[in-house]
C-alpha cells in the first residue's frame, strides 16, 4: 500500500488552505497509481484534535500529530528531528509540503539528514512503478521548465509552489484518526535559539502572509514621492505593499515586493490594484486574490477583467480622498 506523507501547515487551529490542495494532490497521485493507498498528514506544534480530524474531509486517513511547550513556535531543528524520526519509523512512499518560508527550511534539513532527493518550486510530481520518481518546475522565470527524474528511495521531499495546488472544497465526511506522537525531548545541543519575536508592522509583512494587499504599478509614475499614497494606503488599512516589475525595476520597491510570474504569487483576502495593466505576468501571481478593486485611467485596462470593484480615475487623485475618507471613519 502506497502511504503518501504530506505536512500540515497550520497556527494552532488555523490551517492554511494550501494544506487541502496538498491533500488533493496525495490523492491525485494515489488514484494514478492504480494501487491501494493511505495519506497520512503530519501536523507538528499546538492544535486541537477536533480541528485536525476534519482533514479527514479531504482525504486523509490519519494525522501524525507531535507537540509539546518547545514546539509552540517553529524551531528548524526541533521540528526537523520530531519529523525525521516519524519518517524513519515508518519509511513513507514521499513526502509532500506546501513552499513556504517556513517549509524551506525544514525541507532542506530534513533531506540533509536523511540523505534524500528534495524539489523545490514543484508544479507537478508523479512517481513511477519502477522505482524512480519525477518532478517539473519552473526555471528562468518561467520561460523553461525542468524535468528531473530521481531515485524513489529514501522518501523524497517534494515542495509544491502554492499557486499549483488546486482550491480544495470537502468531499466527504470522514473524520481522520488523530495519534498523538512523542516530541523529541527539549535538547540542550540546539545549535540556534529563539531570543525574541519580532511583529512585522503589517505593510512590511510578506506578500505570500498578508490578509490585504495594496498594488502600484507603472500608473503611479516614478519617483519615491509618487509611490507614496501606495504605502499610505496600506498603512491606513493595515495592509502590506506590493507592486509590478516596472516599479521594482524604478528601485521604488525591493524584488520580494514583486508580484507575478517572475516574482511573488500572492493569495490576499483582498488586494488594490493602483495603475496596474494587468498583463499576463503579473496576474499569474495574483489570480488567487479573493477581492479584487482596481483603479486604473484606462477603462480598457485588462486588470478589470479580475476586478469585483473597478474604479476609473487618476490614481493621484482617488487614493488622498479613498486614504482621508478611511481616516475619518477610523
Ligand atoms: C518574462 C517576463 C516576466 C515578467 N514577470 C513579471 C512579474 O513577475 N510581475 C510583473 O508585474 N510584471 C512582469 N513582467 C512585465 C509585464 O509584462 C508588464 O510589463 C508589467 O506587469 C506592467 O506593469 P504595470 O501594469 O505597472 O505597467 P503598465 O503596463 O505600463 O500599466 C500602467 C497602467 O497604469 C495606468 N495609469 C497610468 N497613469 C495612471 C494614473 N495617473 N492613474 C491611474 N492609472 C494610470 C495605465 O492606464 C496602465 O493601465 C514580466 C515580463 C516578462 C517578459
Amino acid at each position: 500500500m502506497v502511504d503518501i506523507w504530506i505536512f500540515v501547515q497550520h497556527r494552532g487551529d488555523d490551517i492554511e488552505d494550501a494544506t487541502y490542495g496538498l491533500a488533493a494532490e496525495a490523492g491525485r497521485m494515489i488514484a494514478q497509481q492504480g494501487e491501494a493507498g493511505r495519506i497520512t498528514a503530519v501536523a507538528l506544534g499546538p492544535a486541537s484534535e477536533s480541528v485536525l480530524e476534519r482533514l479527514g474531509d479531504y482525504g486523509v486517513d490519519r494525522v501524525l500529530h507531535a507537540s509539546g511547550d518547545h514546539m509552540n513556535r517553529y524551531q528548524g531543528e526541533i521540528f526537523s528531528r520530531a519529523f525525521v524520526d516519524l519518517v524513519q519509523q515508518e519509511d513513507p512512499a514521499c513526502l509532500l509540503m506546501v513552499q513556504s518560508a517556513e517549509t524551506e527550511d525544514l525541507a532542506q534539513r530534513m533531506a540533509a539528514m536523511m540523505k534524500t532527493a528534495l524539489v523545490t518550486r514543484a508544479m507537478d510530481f508523479s512517481m513511477t512503478p519502477d522505482g524512480s520518481a519525477r518532478a517539473i518546475r519552473p526555471v528562468a522565470g518561467g520561460y523553461l521548465f525542468e524535468d528531473l527524474v530521481m531515485d524513489s528511495r529514501p522518501s523524497p521531499i517534494v515542495l509544491f509552489l502554492p499557486s499549483v495546488l488546486f482550491d480544495t472544497e470537502p468531499d466527504r465526511d470522514a473524520t481522520a484518526s488523530v495519534i498523538r506522537v512523542p516530541s523529541p525531548a527539549p535538547a540542550d545541543d540546539l545549535k540556534t535559539r529563539t531570543v525574541s519575536v519580532i511583529e512585522a508592522a503589517p505593510e512590511d509583512l510578506d506578500l505570500e502572509e498578508a490578509d490585504i494587499i495594496v498594488a502600484g504599478g507603472r500608473g503611479l509614475g516614478k519617483g519615491e514621492a509618487s509611490f507614496e499614497p501606495i504605502h499610505a494606503l496600506a498603512r491606513a488599512i493595515g495592509g502590506s505593499v506590493g507592486g509590478t516589475r516596472p516599479v521594482v525595476d524604478w528601485g521604488l520597491l525591493p524584488y520580494e515586493r514583486q508580484i507575478g510570474q517572475t516574482g511573488k504569487y500572492v493569495s490576499p483576502r483582498l488586494i488594490i490594484n493602483c495603475g496596474i495593466s494587468g498583463a499576463n505576468e503579473y496576474t499569474a501571481g495574483m489570480e488567487k486574490s479573493q477581492q479584487v478593486i482596481a483603479i486604473d485611467l484606462n477603462p480598457r485596462a485588462r486588470m478589470f477583467r479580475f476586478a469585483d470593484l473597478g474604479v476609473i480615475g487618476d490614481v493621484h487623485e482617488i487614493l488622498p480622498l479613498l486614504i482621508s475618507r478611511i481616516e475619518e471613519q477610523k
